[in-house]
């Protein structure tokens, strides 16, 4: 164990390292707010940790985290006493990507820079960024209960190598030798500058040492003077008065380990029966494994300030899933854990609180900021879709924030409320009626849509996967039932002139015999033959029944075989 070892990294690790460099040249800066954030999480554990065992404190119990730099070798070193790592933790957590998927997400980048930033962004580069200033990094670490620590060192190319290392204090200790052109970052006033805009909202205390002016007199020596360069509260617990909008931003950049600004957020302190503050956030973006269903997701945990957990996953539901943020409750115990979380009632009140302020937080988007909240459908709107089927409860909250294709604006942008829809609605219009179909021009080009076209009655133009699926559960709205046009007979009586009935009963009349004898023929392949008054351009049609399940319902359960 004692001996060097040179380990290669895993090839994400590799295609990430040169990604990155790349991709992220603009905007080098940020490598600090992601090793300021690894080292307050990394606090984090350990205070958590040690709520159960509280030797793993020793004797140094005042968590922070140190930066200092050295403008002669060119080197800027971060440290923290949090909870360390082991070797084989350096191994798995400085060596390889963990997240699942990577592989995938690493394929599906364009070789556009400018858009694979973005990409890259949302997928969180975390420690690696260290190469994007540094040809040479250094770690040495130990783990809070263990008495060996590790040396980790790597220029960010093939490999790294790994072996003992005397370590006198927990933590991590992590020293950047900068590139010759990022000289700026040995430079304190540089960093101060660095920390505030990035890491002021970082709860642990980041401290440096006080810059001196250099002393006429070189002989006195001062002793170095230590200060704290954030406000080193957690930022939740601050007044939202008091916050900027970079704050917010900052913050969630470190909760969420996104790169990007977040669409929006909505922080609220709750106080009665149960006492809590929530921050919650709406990422700009969709994640690349927003479907897998394996990733955890949920808020982070804390518990009178004092981090529990990240991703506990009981405060929202599955089709709120994108939600990023933090709860922290004054009512839960500092032991709770995830089984513990399941079975709590207290759990149940504050999902349902929270869920409200996720759904009302979405409806202010949507009236305050259409543009964004456009933008915000076209991330997460299939996700919200499952919303109805899931939580009953607030079904005609979540149908008002869905938005569909229909046939007044003839596009396949999703972008027509049913609110919208309803106001719209002809003179004696009672339903809500939509077409399902596999894509939008399967949809809109269907011939159950001739007779809507000529009477001019809007139809709601369904394509995603899980619409039909989101029909079946919201079934009405505003008090309209929603009708799919290729179901059944359709009801458009009210809307038909006299004279127009007229015309159908004589139709009727003289059809009558044709419809008894392609009856005859096609008995054993439909349940029915009608005369229709829907179609205006194509002789004939096929209509489903009004309890059968759609088309599209029906093939996908035939390909999820059933
Ligand atoms: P993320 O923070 O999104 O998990 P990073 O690339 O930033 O990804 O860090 C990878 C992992 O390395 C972290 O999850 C953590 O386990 C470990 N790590 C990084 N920095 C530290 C540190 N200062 N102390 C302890 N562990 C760390
Ligand atoms: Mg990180």
């Amino acid at each position: 164990e004692n001996q060097k070892e040179t380990l290669g990294f895993q090839t994400e690790v590799k295609q990430m390292l040169h990604l990155m460099i790349h991709s992220l040249y603009s905007n080098k800066e940020i490598f600090l707010r992601e090793l300021i954030s690894n080292a307050s999480d990394a606090v984090d554990k350990l205070r958590f940790e040690a709520l159960s065992n509280s030797e793993l404190l020793e004797s140094d119990a005042d968590l922070a985290i140190r930066i200092t730099h050295d403008a002669e070798a060119n080197t800027l070193t971060i440290t923290d006493n949090g909870i360390g790592m082991s070797r084989q933790e350096v191994i798995d957590n400085l060596g390889t990507i963990a997240k699942s998927g990577t592989a995938q997400f690493l394929q599906s980048l364009t070789g556009d820079q400018k858009k694979d930033a973005h990409l890259i962004g949302q997928f969180g580069v975390g420690f690696y960024s260290a190469f994007i200033v540094a040809d040479r990094v250094t770690v040495v670490t130990r783990r809070a209960g263990e008495s060996e620590g590790v040396r980790w060192e790597s220029s960010g190319e093939g490999d790294f190598t790994i072996e003992s290392a005397d370590r006198d204090r927990r933590g991590t200790e992590i020293t950047l030798h900068l590139k010759p052109d990022c000289t700026e970052y040995a430079d304190g006033y540089r960093l101060r500058n660095i920390i505030r805009k990035y890491s002021d909202h970082i709860a642990v205390p980041v401290i440096m040492v006080k810059e001196q002016l250099a002393s006429e007199d070189e002989t006195e020596v001062k002793a170095p003077e230590e200060e704290t360069v954030n406000s080193a509260t957690a930022l939740w617990t601050r007044p939202r008065a008091e916050l900027k909008d970079e704050e917010y931003q900052e913050f969630y950049k470190h909760v969420s380990h996104d790169f990007e600004d977040p669409l929006s957020w909505s922080h609220n302190k709750v106080e009665g029966k149960l006492d809590y503050t929530s921050l919650l956030y709406v990422p700009a973006r969709a994640p690349y494994d927003l479907w897998n269903r394996e990733v955890p997701r949920g808020l982070k945990l804390y518990v009178q300030r004092v981090f529990i957990m990240d991703e506990a996953e009981q405060f929202l539901p599955l089709y709120l899933r994108f939600i990023k943020g933090v709860v922290d409750s004054n009512d839960l115990s500092l032991n709770v854990s995830r089984e513990i979380l399941q079975k709590d009632p207290a759990i149940d009140t504050m999902r349902g609180a929270l869920t409200k302020r996720v759904l009302d937080m979405l409806g202010k988007l949507a009236s305050k900021e259409p543009e964004k909240y456009a933008s915000f459908w076209k991330e997460f709107g299939q996700v919200l879709k499952e919303g109805p089927a899931e939580d009953y409860a607030n079904k005609e909250k979540i149908a008002k924030l869905l938005r569909f294709a229909s046939t007044h604006s003839d596009s396949d942008e999703q972008n027509v409320s049913l609110t919208d829809y309803v106001a719209r609605m002809a003179e004696g219009q009672e339903k809500i009626y939509f077409i399902a179909g596999d894509s939008y021009t399967a949809a809109k080009s269907s011939p159950h849509l001739e007779i809507f076209r000529k009477k001019g009655i809007e139809v709601l133009v369904l394509y995603d996967r899980i619409d039909e699926w989101l029909m079946q559960h919201l079934m009405e709205f505003d008090g309209k039932s929603l009708v799919s046009v290729a179901k059944g007979a359709l009801d458009l009586g009210a809307l038909d002139s006299e004279e127009e009935k007229a015309k159908q009963e004589k139709v009727a009349e003289e059809y009558k015999d044709l419809v008894e004898r392609v009856t005859e023929v096609l008995k054993e392949q439909v349940d029915e033959v009608r005369i229709t008054h829907r179609l205006t351009d194509s002789p004939a049609c096929l209509v489903v029944g009004e309890m059968d399940m759609g088309a599209q319902m029906r093939r996908i359960l035939e390909s999820a075989g059933q």
